[in-house]
This record gives structure tokens, sequence and C-alpha cells, in this order.
């Protein structure tokens, strides 16, 4: 189980989350929604420690780190717990393919590189760029790269991973192959954590569906429910302004 608890974040005094409670069963898939500048980003960047909290907990199974005292040893453990999908795919330029999936294995994880290369030949097969693992970044459309943003993440193995708006950067054209390969590992009961403005998506996947506004969880439930009965008014407004 992954439990965030009392997560509290500010930016130059600047409240952006204001104690985020959220417990995450394994399997579970969550999509997260809400207007634009509401903490989701920093929610899940938090979460893994590309931003630190100020103050809350992060449990991910038998590892818990108090954010506020959290050692280097802490972050790391967290991090290798946790993969991030980002928005504008953040590959490596100077790395094919290949390498930007092998480069984490390698210095995070510290798997020899022989054994990171053919888990990352397995994983371009499944994400079916095999026949791009030597390609370069600036080669490949966005729906391709940021299908290799995906695979680094899978590669990992991490118990969750956390996308951010994994589509808002595409051009329409490539926004289908990025979402397949999404449903795809929802299918495998991977335990995701997602940030996205793809409504329908959602409803198919998510097994709950999170609505937060100003650093604050609003309103949280199985997608039928905020989708087509949500009670908070801040809900129903923001549902209405994004149809
Ligand atoms: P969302 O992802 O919901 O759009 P964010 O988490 O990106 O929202 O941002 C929430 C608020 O925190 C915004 O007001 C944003 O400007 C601010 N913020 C985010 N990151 C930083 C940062 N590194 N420094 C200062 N302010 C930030
Ligand atoms: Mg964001």
């Amino acid at each position: 189980m992954i439990a965030v608890t009392g997560l509290v974040k500010a930016f130059n005094g600047t409240p952006v989350l204001r104690g985020i409670d959220l417990t995450i069963q394994p399997g579970e898939r969550i999509v997260v929604i809400g207007p634009s500048g509401t903490g989701k980003s920093t929610l899940l960047r938090c979460i893994n420690f590309l931003d630190h909290a100020d103050e809350g907990t992060i449990r991910i199974g038998d590892l818990s780190v108090d954010v506020a005292k959290a050692t280097k040893a802490q972050i790391l453990a967290v991090r290798r717990r946790t993969a991030f999908v980002f928005q504008n795919y953040a590959l490596f330029a100077n790395r094919t393919a290949r390498g930007n999936i092998t480069e984490a294995l390698v210095t995070v994880q510290g798997i020899p590189k022989a054994e990171a290369t053919s888990r990352a030949d397995e994983i371009l097969r499944d994400i079916g760029l095999s026949d791009k693992a030597d390609a370069y970044p600036a080669s490949l459309s966005g729906g391709q790269q940021q299908r290799v943003g995906i695979g680094r993440a899978l590669a990992l193995n991490a118990p969750l991973i956390l996308f951010d708006e994994p589509t808002s950067a595409l051009d329409p054209e490539w926004v289908g192959e990025v979402l397949d390969l999404m449903r795809r590992i929802a299918e495998q009961r991977q335990t995701m954590l997602i940030v996205t403005h793809e409504m329908q998506f959602a409803r198919e996947i998510a097994d709950r569906v999170i609505f937060m506004e100003g650093g604050r969880i609003v309103e949280e439930g199985p997608p039928s429910q905020i989708f087509d009965a949500p009670r908070d008014p801040r809900t129903q407004e923001f549902l209405r302004r994004v149809r």
C-alpha cells in the first residue's frame, strides 16, 4: 500500500499543497483532475521528491519517510519505488531510445549495463519501438518520444508510476498511441497516479478520480460519481468548463 499523509508544500511562502491525504491500493489506477495552478504537478513531484514537501509522510510498502526529516538515502529509496512520466518527455537528447531506458537502470538502480540493455530491448518491444532502439529523440515523433518516456518508467519496475499530463504536449495526431499504451499498462494493473485532462480516458481506466482545487482534494470517487454526479459545486463548475 502507498499512503501520503498531511502533505504540505509552499513556494516562497505561498501554500500550494494544503494537506493532502491519499491512500493508494496496489493495482489501483487513480486520475487527478482540476484547474491549472492547483497543485496537481506539485503533488506528483513531491511524491517523487522532484520537489521537496515541507511536511507530511510518504509511505510506500515498508518504507515510511517523514519528508521534513528525509535523508538522502530515503529520498533515493522513494525514487526507486516511484517512476515519473513527464509532460515534455524529458528525454536525454544525446542518448538513443535504448540509452534513455538504460540510463536510470544503470545510474539509479545500479543494474549492470548488459542486463539493463536486454531489459531495455524487452521494453522497446513492449512499447512497439524495437526498430527505433538506436534512434535519437530528435528523430522520433512526439508520440514515439513519449512512449520512450513511458518505457523508461516501466523499466524501473516501480510499485507506482506517476504520469503528469503525459499527452498535453503532444500534437493531436499522437495522443491516441500514447493513451493506448497507457491503457495496456492499466490493464496489467500497474499502480498509476495520472494527472490528465483526457476525461474520456479517465472514465475508462480510472478506479478512482480525484478532483483537486487550491492545493486540496475537494472530492474523490469512482469515475461514474465524479463525472455524472459530482457533489461539490467546485467539481461541478470545473466539469462544466472543460466539457
Ligand atoms: P498544476 O499542475 O495543478 O497546474 P502546479 O503544481 O504546477 O499546478 O502549480 C501550483 C502552484 O505552484 C502554481 O501557482 C505554480 O505557479 C506554483 N509553483 C509550482 N512550481 C513552482 C516553483 N518551482 N516555484 C514557484 N512556484 C511554483
Ligand atoms: Mg501541472
